[in-house]
């Protein structure tokens, strides 16, 4: 897979807009900021960026993450958007209506569950993170990776990896990574940056909230919920419940972890789910949501204990009729 279809609509595209989904994580923002600069370097034009919500202050970091804007005007119609990490159309919030109104649409992820929802897909499920989708297109065409794509994608697939750990860390994984290493990226100092400048205040509310966890079925689901006075009380931003559901899987016995985190009291809970075994997209497309095999999330329109109990049913639906097959 190359870039060759759609160079030249890159090349002829005056307005082009650049966009990640909700939240977004490491992948999200080094691959918003990699492609960023790489349609400078190549076709030396600027596009618009779009960090979507609430920006973590761990990737301050990431070349271009200052040409960032959480919103656009509405009213624009650009001649190109190019989603990348995005899994469904859902997940660009209020600016889905800027890719609704777009002249052509590029989709790169590598969500199982995304349904190629653009002009152009390139979607490859079975890469650890878009931002080794995007070091493929690159590569493949023929496109130079210079020092802040390579430092952008090299966070995106560490990340994703959860620092090369996950079963998505490929040999491909390694020979991407050392390839952007070669074009100057520097591991210890994107490690550093990631995973060692965490506020006190971020491990004292993980502290808390692994305390609060609760234990099913022999310990084979691990669960906590978290609501907006937890995050209030430890002056928490959004981020801080990054990792949560991955320290529940670490324990021994887990199958299933989830979070449940409150986004608006009795309105609306977010689910990530994590799994050691299962295929819990599964789970969270019954909810409308999706993911990964071992990493997926929706979110559901309830009070975040209800939310708790339909996750609860669906899980234990699925894992008998995994059990039975
Ligand atoms: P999270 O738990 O938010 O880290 O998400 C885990 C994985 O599931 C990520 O790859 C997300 O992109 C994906 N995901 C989370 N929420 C949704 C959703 N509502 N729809 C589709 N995919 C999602
Ligand atoms: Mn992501
Ligand atoms: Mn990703």
């Amino acid at each position: 897979m190359n870039f060759e279809k759609t160079e030249n609509i890159i090349k002829t595209a005056k307005k082009i807009l650049i966009i990640s989904h909700i939240n977004p994580d490491g992948d999200a923002l080094g691959s918003t900021c990699g492609l960023y600069q790489m349609i400078y370097n190549r076709f030396k034009k600027r596009a618009d960026l779009c960090a979507l919500t609430y920006l973590s202050p761990v990737y301050k970091f990431l070349p271009n993450i200052e040409y960032a804007k959480s919103s656009y005007d509405k009213s624009l119609v650009y001649d190109l958007v190019i989603t990348v990490d995005v899994a469904a159309l859902d997940r660009l919030g209020d600016m889905r209506i800027l890719f609704e109104k777009a002249k052509t649409t590029i989709n790169i992820d590598h969500h199982k569950t995304n349904n190629n929802f653009g002009d152009y897909n390139y979607v490859m499920p079975n890469a650890s993170s878009a931002g080794e989708v995007l070091y493929k297109l690159f590569k493949n065409s023929g496109w130079k990776i210079d020092k802040n794509t390579a430092d952008c994608l090299y966070t995106a697939i560490l990340t994703d990896t959860g620092g090369f750990r996950f079963d998505n860390t490929t040999e491909d994984v390694f020979l991407a990574v050392a390839d952007l290493v070669e074009a100057g990226a520097n591991p210890n100092e994107i490690y550093t940056n990631c995973y060692e400048l965490k506020s006190k205040s971020y491990v004292m509310f993980q502290n808390y909230c692994v305390n609060k966890a609760q234990f099913l079925d022999d310990d084979k689901i691990a669960y906590m919920t978290i609501y907006k006075r937890d995050l209030e009380r430890f002056n928490a931003n959004d981020d801080y419940t990054e990792g949560l559901a991955e320290t529940l899987r670490a324990i021994v016995t887990t199958d299933i972890s989830f979070v449940a985190k409150e986004v608006e009291p009795d309105k609306v809970c977010k689910i990530s789910m994590r799994s050691k075994k299962f295929d819990v997209s599964k789970i969270c497309m019954a909810f409308g949501g999706g993911g990964h095999a071992r990493a997926a999330g929706c979110t559901i329109k309830s009070s975040v204990d209800n939310a708790v109990k339909k996750i609860l049913n669906e899980i234990n639906k699925y894992v008998r009729e995994v059990r039975e097959q």
